[in-house]
């Protein structure tokens, strides 16, 4: 666009304004502003599952506002994303989405960063809010026995999981991994990438991306690495344990 058609834009749309604006008790009447738009519409075979909790229920650990913004705009974005690929590539959309992410090697070279990055996303991110929830309790039973016998007990395992998160350089996550036999491990990944993509299983994971704390917590990852504890829903890592064990673990 030249300067010239620019400036007549500019122009044109200033001209509107001032004819709209014309009754002075306009801008008391006027709609609100609308928000900055989130993530287009996710319209395709990737959908956004909705929290199955309010967004402030996890206060005073994660807030209500980063809660929002984190699943309504950045989780969306990645869902919007990988509808976006699909509309080319189809075959995305019948596919589980593990069997994808571990197999990225075959995606044509035009899209497997996208994928990688989005459909890795999407994928953490399920886990992590189906992960957490209020009143969480705490790890029964054969997670339990398994943290004693892998991680050295729960206290170790905090103590290391959070010490792993933090010295993940940058954006990324901090999981915990289990193999079909039950056993545990603690390991990070960069970006959005994800055990599963190496032919893993996740138990349960944390995002350490700034994202996921810098209103409440600014730079102090630590802190918010110790709280996020307060937020897990041990019931459904139960869940995914036996899930694991079953074979049946998808994401
Ligand atoms: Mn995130």
């Amino acid at each position: 666009m030249t300067s010239i058609s620019r400036r007549h834009l500019v122009t044109a749309a200033a001209g509107v304004a001032v004819s709209a604006a014309a009754p002075r008790f306009v801008f008391a009447q006027a709609a609100p502003a609308p928000a900055a738009p989130a993530a287009a519409p996710a319209t395709g075979p990737f959908t956004l599952p909705p929290l199955t909790y309010a967004a402030n229920a996890l206060e005073p650990h994660i807030d209500a506002k980063t809660m929002e913004i984190h699943h309504d705009r950045h989780h969306a974005a990645y869902v919007a994303n990988m509808n976006n690929v699909a509309k080319t590539n189809p075959q995305l959309g019948t596919m589980p989405i593990e069997n994808i992410l571990g197999n990225l090697n075959a995606l044509d070279d035009s899209i497997k960063f996208t994928v990688r990055n989005n459909l890795g996303g999407h994928a953490n991110h399920t886990m992590f809010w189906s992960i957490m929830g209020p009143n969480g309790g705490k790890p029964e039973g054969e997670v339990l026995a398994a943290i004693d016998k892998d991680l050295g007990g729960l206290e170790k395992f905090q103590t290391d999981f959070n010490a792993a998160g933090g010295r993940q350089f940058g954006s990324g996550w901090v999981f915990v991994t289990v193999t079909k036999d039950g056993k545990l491990a603690i390991e990070t990944r960069p970006n959005q990438d994800s055990p599963i993509m190496d032919g893993k299983r996740v138990l349960m994971g944390n995002d350490v991306w700034e994202h996921a704390y810098y209103l409440n917590y600014q730079n102090r990852r630590p802190d918010y690495l110790k709280a996020w504890w307060n937020t897990v829903n041990w019931a459904k890592v139960s869940e995914r344990y036996a899930a694991a064990k079953a074979g049946t673990l998808t994401i």
